[in-house]
């Protein structure tokens, strides 16, 4: 299970085991104008589980396609013993993230510290002239990682506990969570008072998932099929998973799930419009429906219409 953590000032986000990662918080300035009110939007009934991936895929593939943000300058630091695989995942992954969004640039190269012990990373994290604070709660995350796999400090850089791993949609999930924090700032939180969590984090497990098959990490439908598998046992309202903590129902399967949904219906573009639009209202609520044209509401009453179907059962 997984938690996230409020360490000093920075904002760290968990990957648990089984390969999905959590939210980070801050408090940076966002860059992105106010989105204005869209059409209203048409939620399809899916029909199938494979048309909706299809069509979320295509919807990704196309904006993904479009450079926003010059790729940024990604630096992987590898303690002596780490694999020549999760080093390419996390050369390739964050400079595809890191490119097709837009967001304020990173003033310097995003450091990526794949570690197998606690001393190893801060004394790492230090030599690249990060705060002693980050080091210091970042050998203490890696020290206790039974709880996660891999985390993103706010102040731009992500920390991978290597002995573990995680799933091949870490890589995009952490990079899209720095991104997350440059447009809102770090709001996420366990109990997912600012943004709900299966958006939060389902967001990145999206973001995550997509990458990883268009690098060829992994096969989307298979890895989507056994996401739907475990997303099989939350019986709780998709809106109503708020809440990334461990004794709680997991957000992040359904979330992908909720998130591909949405995806699949209204674009990435509109999706992106959700974080513009709460960067300047503070609204999760209100930002949703200015940016995609329906109310939560209506958009939860399309999706658990189609619930089953999209979880393939
Ligand atoms: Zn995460």
């Amino acid at each position: 299970m997984n938690t996230r953590r409020r360490l000093g000032g920075v904002l760290a986000v968990l990957c648990v085991v089984l390969g999905t990662v959590s939210g980070c918080g801050g408090g940076s300035s966002p860059t992105a104008p106010t989105s204005v009110a869209s059409t209203p939007t048409v939620w399809k009934q899916a029909t199938s589980a494979t048309s909706n991936a299809v069509a979320a895929t295509n919807a990704f593939r196309e904006y993904s396609a479009v450079t926003r943000t010059p790729a940024v300058s990604i630096v992987i630091n590898a303690q002596p013993g780490v694999g020549a695989s999760l080093q390419n995942w996390y050369s390739v992954g964050p400079a595809l993230v890191s490119r097709m969004f837009s967001y304020s640039p990173y003033a310097k190269p995003v450091d990526v510290f794949l570690a197998l012990d606690g001393t190893w990373v801060r004394d790492a994290i230090l030599r690249n002239g990060w705060p002693n604070k980050d080091a210091d709660e970042f050998r203490t995350l890696l020290n206790t990682n039974s709880a996660g796999t891999a985390w993103a400090a706010e102040v731009g850089f992500l920390a991978v506990a290597a002995s573990i791993q995680g799933n091949s949609q870490t890589p995009g999930h952490e990079f899209f969570h720095l991104v997350q924090m440059k447009w809102v700032g770090n709001v996420g939180s366990p109990d997912g008072s600012n943004i709900p969590n299966w958006f939060w984090e389902g967001s990145c497990v999206f973001i995550g998932r997509q990458i990883a098959g268009e690098l060829g990490f992994e096969d989307y439908g298979q890895a989507r099929a056994k996401d739907a598998s475990t997303a099989s046992s939350v019986t709780a309202r998709l809106i109503d998973v708020k809440s990334n903590d461990r004794n709680g129902v997991r957000p992040y399967e359904i979330g992908f799930i909720g998130v591909e949904y949405l995806v699949a219906n209204i674009g990435m573009q509109k999706f992106v419009n959700i974080f513009d639009d709460y960067a300047h209202t503070r609204n999760f609520e209100s930002a949703f429906a200015r940016a995609t044209g329906a109310s939560l509401d209506e958009f939860s009453s399309a999706f658990e219409a189609s619930r089953q179907t999209l979880l393939g059962r």
